[in-house]
């Protein structure tokens, strides 16, 4: 009888929740496919839907639906903070000018770059050992007064955890916009836009049980980002073009499970990782926990595997059946070590061999028992086969 895979890659994406798919369904049947511009009863159903979402979203983050932008996703979330608050300075005579941790995930980095080819400037804020930020960094880069801070929640790669609200209340006090990514905090830790220094915000749909390809942007003040997308009036023109109903209906209720869930949830996933980690260290010599002492989301744990390479290491688990994603990328042949770890001053050849096993809902003991069994032996082949390489 052959077993079933074991799916450790919840951070890079999750399944559609049964309760997700049948509150979107009927949006895309009969009885809700309409236009929510349209007038009709047909537009006025679908319109039902997304107004629905928005109070679900609003509910679930301590925001007001009027707040609720829907987006593409996460990315264009994030793009629509970093470069549509870039714009509103423009147009109100204040300079372009993005200040972003180094940690930050490629959609907020490269909107940062983005900002600096629109003929502003981008200011890349470092972090400690620990992935925290960098706060005497943050209080150089304020008195620039940029058009935008955006620092995440909790990182998709080692699930370190920055003090949003404190940074957020900093931005605050020095009169600049903040934006937080919580595409990964959200629902795993206690995450909200209660906070009214957080100005912006980016949740993701697919992290949290809704499908890929719907997201939104929590906008506390609509005059505080210009869009980047030109077309209709939809969303107060933030956001044109014909939203995603059904996504955002997915979404809606994706984050409202989530939002009910979370501490649950994260005592019960702070469980199975814990135990994943003592696990593995007991076992798999010279095995490092990334960010160890640092505050980090539950469902997330880096590893660094000292004479391995992530790549070869992931193969290995793919052919045990374990489905994982390293913190690096592969370019030509070589595995380049992430910017994530690379800002943290991880050596090169460390972070090359870093794998990030991420957990979800659906993660069982059983998983976490199998995954314990296999890992040991699959860097132990990597190793051996690295050393006969290299002595070949
Ligand atoms: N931000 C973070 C922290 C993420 O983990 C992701 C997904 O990988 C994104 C943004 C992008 O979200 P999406 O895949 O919905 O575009």
């Amino acid at each position: 009888m052959s077993v079933a895979p074991i799916y450790l890659d919840h951070a890079a994406t999750t399944p559609v929740r049964p309760e997700v798919l049948e509150a979107m369904l009927p949006f895309l049947g009969s009885a809700g496919f309409g236009n929510p511009s349209s007038s009709h009863r047909y537009g006025r159903a679908a319109r039902a839907g997304l107004e629905q979402a928005r109070r679900e979203i609003a509910h679930a983050l301590g925001a007001e639906p009027g707040q609720v932008i829907f987006t593409s996703g996460g990315t264009e979330a994030d793009n629509l903070a970093v470069i549509g608050s870039a714009l509103a300075a423009r147009s109100s005579g204040r300079p372009m000018l993005a200040a972003v941790a180094a940690t930050e995930h490629k959609a907020v980095l490269a909107a940062a770059h983005e900002v600096s080819h629109l003929g502003g400037g981008e200011c890349i804020l470092p972090v400690d050992a620990n992935g925290g930020l960098d706060l005497a960094a943050l209080a150089a880069a304020l008195s620039e007064r940029p058009s935008v801070v955006s620092v995440m929640w909790a990182n998709n790669e080692t699930g370190v955890i920055q003090d949003v609200p404190a940074i957020a209340a900093l931005c605050q006090a020095a009169g600049t916009l903040f934006h937080t990514d919580m595409v990964q905090a959200f629902g795993k830790i206690p995450a909200t836009f209660e906070h009214r220094a957080i100005a912006l915000a980016t949740i993701s749909g697919h992290k949290v049980g809704a499908p890929k390809g719907i997201g939104a942007l929590l906008v506390r003040d609509p005059a505080s980002v210009e869009p980047i997308l030109h077309g209709g009036s939809q969303q107060r023109a933030i956001r044109p073009g014909t939203e995603n109903v059904a996504g955002a209906v997915a979404l809606g209720r994706a984050v409202l499970l989530a939002g009910n869930e979370q501490s649950t949830e994260a005592s019960r996933l702070t469980g199975l990782r814990d135990r994943l980690a003592a696990g593995l260290q007991a076992t798999v010599p010279g095995l490092r926990i990334t960010a160890a002492s640092a505050s980090r989301a539950p469902h997330i744990l880096n590893l660094l595997v000292p004479e391995t390479r992530s790549d070869a290491l992931l193969m290995h688990l793919d052919l045990a059946g374990l489905a994982a994603s390293g913190g690096s990328a592969c370019a030509t042949g070589a595995v380049e070590p992430s910017h994530v770890l690379t800002a943290m001053g991880i050596p090169a050849e460390l972070g090359a061999s870093a794998v990030r096993l991420s957990l979800g809902r659906e993660t069982t003991e059983a998983d976490i028992d199998r995954a314990l069994a296999l890992f040991p032996e699959a860097v132990a082949k990597v190793r051996r086969l690295t050393e006969s390489y290299s002595h070949g």
